[in-house]
């Protein structure tokens, strides 16, 4: 039979996947489901970016690209970030960022510092690639942000990365420049430390929004920002991403990504370019738009009875389950299989007693999906 590779061990099938495929199954059956449980905006790609896509498949762009990313749009990126090119790397998504990272600088047993909650990938990339995750719980008490009091205790000489998000998946925590600036003045006495800062929600902030590395210059020279086209301009299916970072890692990276999946897609790297040089307006807008959703929801789980802060970014809800039903995937299951409604236990992020809601939906989803989980929750 099959014998799968040691590498898998203490590695799971995402939560999210296997609620949504449990959600699609029960819509299958015929039931009327609402889910709420996947990190991807409702809205279209936008036309003109659609539009580039075209030209590039028309116009021949339909070569192996070269590995690290193509010339325009490494350009590009660098020219926004005041890089160079050199400190630029394109992938298949912000996750193969990521990935790619770990794999090109962690040996066996060296930990990577991940505050929680945090997104759920993480800490199974980390273990894939022979590292070991450190995680620090984040209450809400403390804004489900790491402090730097937490940072310095869990430094070790095996640490090489602090693995920053924000604004959050799943929490929409953002850190303010004097929160990024505490953390990298403790950083700043432990050179074996680097730093990712995963920053793919930075264009869905609601609160002023500030890179790690302009609050932080100082550790340019071991800082990567991962970001990408996915969520600010709809297009998670294009799997366009990036790193940008000093030219010695990016070197490494791209070494990694050249025995792995080569240049990400042409025709969709041609489309990102036209995403990040192309019209902007439509970030605003769909901000406000998110923003919006984001005072509706949060409304209505407190409403709910369901305590839920304010989230300062991306599209996510993290309210605390019921009193009567703190179970948290207990309390999930219940809303799928009594209310209809598909939410994300807390425990997939590393936080249970919460859930996860995405408000990336249709207002008139949300308004059905925050009535049933009302009516739910009223009937323990
Ligand atoms: N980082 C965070 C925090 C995310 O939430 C996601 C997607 O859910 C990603 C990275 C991956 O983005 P991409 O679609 O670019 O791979």
């Amino acid at each position: 039979g099959f014998r799968r590779a040691g590498r898998l061990d203490g590695i799971e099938l995402s939560e999210i996947v296997r609620i949504t495929e449990r959600a699609a199954q029960l819509r299958a059956q015929g039931v009327d489901v609402i889910a709420l449980s996947t990190g991807e905006p409702d809205f279209p790609t936008p036309p003109h970016v659609v539009e580039a896509a075209h030209r590039a498949a028309q116009d021949g762009q339909t070569r192996y690209p070269p590995t690290a990313g193509t010339p325009a749009l490494r350009a590009a990126i660098a020219a926004e970030a005041g890089a160079e090119p050199a400190n630029v790397i394109v992938s298949t998504g912000a996750k193969q960022v990521l990935a790619g990272a770990f794999l090109a600088s962690l040996d066996p047993g060296d930990e990577v510092i991940a505050a929680a909650p945090f997104w759920t990938s993480y800490a199974d990339m980390v273990k894939l690639a022979g590292g070991v995750p450190v995680v620090l719980d984040c209450p809400p008490a403390q804004g489900f942000k790491l402090t730097p009091v937490q940072l310095e205790a869990a430094i070790t000489p095996r640490t090489r990365w602090l693995l920053l998000n924000t604004p959050s998946n799943p929490t929409g925590a953002v850190y303010s420049k004097a929160e990024l600036q505490a953390l990298g003045a403790v950083l700043e006495r432990h050179p074996q430390v680097w730093v990712i800062s995963d920053e793919i929600y930075r264009h869905l902030a609601y609160v002023p929004f500030t890179p790690f590395v302009q609050a932080v210059p100082a550790l340019a020279g071991r800082t990567l920002t991962v970001n990408g086209v996915s969520k600010a301009y709809s297009m998670t299916g294009w799997r366009i991403g990036w790193g940008i970072g000093p030219a010695p890692l990016i070197k490494a990276m791209v070494e990694v990504q050249g025995q792995i999946t080569s240049g990400a897609c042409s025709i969709a790297q041609a489309a990102a370019l036209a995403a990040i040089t192309g019209p902007q307006d439509l970030l605003a807008e769909r901000r406000a738009e998110m923003r919006a959703r984001r005072d509706l929801v949060v409304r209505g789980l407190n409403d709910a009875g369901l305590d839920c802060a304010l989230p300062d970014g991306a599209f996510y809800a993290f309210p605390r389950t019921p009193a009567k039903m703190p179970v948290d995937h207990e309390f999930c299951r219940y809303l799928l299989d009594e209310a209809g409604v598909a939410l994300v236990p807390g425990r997939a992020f590393g936080m249970p007693g919460h859930l996860r809601l995405s408000f990336a939906y249709a207002t008139k989803s949300l308004q059905e999906g925050l009535r049933r989980i009302a009516d739910a929750t009223a009937k323990l």
